[in-house]
This record gives structure tokens, C-alpha cells and sequence, in this order.
């Protein structure tokens, strides 16, 4: 774990935020995808040296939706880009770290994804987030 790849930011909506960090903050909008996975459309945003992720939540369900009515928009989580993301979960699960989910799930640009429990984590929601099969 030695790199950031991006933080994740939950808004309510994407069309109305970007406006915010491509004319206000002026960074740069790489891409737009639904998330079919985690009910959520994501943008990816150009920050220099690590990219943000807005999460817009498609419909009532699903975490982005949860999280947004629980806490309002913010910061929503912290992902690390990772190799060979099952024996990095298989590290981790031997370190007594809870993850949230068994198998990688298929995340933004072709990723493979997993998230720690925060429990195990000091209050952060953590990511890891494996592109090596996209070749980025
Ligand atoms: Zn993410």
C-alpha cells in the first residue's frame, strides 16, 4: 500500500458539483461512468498527483444513497492503488482487518475493488482499488 489513487467525495449530484471543481477550482474532468455494481455514476477528476471520484447515487439504494442521507456530501472514502488485490485482502484478513466484502467487485474503469471496515480502520472507509488487469 503505497500509493493514494484517488479519495472519494459523495454528492448529491455530479452535474452540479463538476461545475464547482472544473470552473471554480479549475482541475480537469477525465471521465463519467455508471457503477452499476454500487448503484452509483462516477466522475473522475484530474487533481495532480491523485484523482477525486464523485459518487452520485442512482436512486434511493445502495451506500452512496445511505451515506449522503445519514452525513450529508463529503469525504466518503480513501482508495489505495494495489497489485494482485486478493492476496492483498488475504494480507490484511490474516492481520485481523475486517473487509467489507469477500470478493474484489468490478469498480470505475474496468477495477477490481475492495473496502476495509472502518471499524478496523480508525474511522476511515478505505479502498483498495486494482487497475493491473487495465494495464494504468
Ligand atoms: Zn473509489
Amino acid at each position: 500500500m503505497r500509493k493514494v489513487d484517488h479519495v472519494g467525495i459523495a454528492v448529491k449530484s455530479i452535474d452540479v458539483s463538476l461545475d464547482y471543481y472544473i470552473h471554480t477550482l479549475g482541475l480537469t474532468l477525465l471521465a463519467v461512468e455508471e457503477v452499476a455494481s454500487q448503484n452509483v455514476r462516477v466522475a473522475f477528476i484530474d487533481a495532480g498527483n491523485i484523482k477525486l471520484e464523485l459518487l452520485e447515487p442512482l436512486g434511493e439504494d445502495g451506500p452512496i444513497a445511505k451515506f449522503i442521507e445519514k452525513r450529508g456530501e463529503g469525504v466518503h472514502h480513501i482508495a489505495f492503488g494495489v497489485t494482485d488485490i486478493r492476496s492483498r485482502m488475504a494480507e490484511l484478513r490474516e492481520k485481523g482487518v475486517q473487509l467489507l466484502q469477500e470478493e474484489p467487485k468490478p469498480g470505475a474503469g474496468g477495477a477490481e475493488v475492495a473496502f476495509l471496515h472502518p471499524k478496523s480502520s480508525f474511522g476511515v472507509l478505505y479502498e483498495l482499488c486494482d487497475k493491473s488487469g487495465k494495464g494504468d
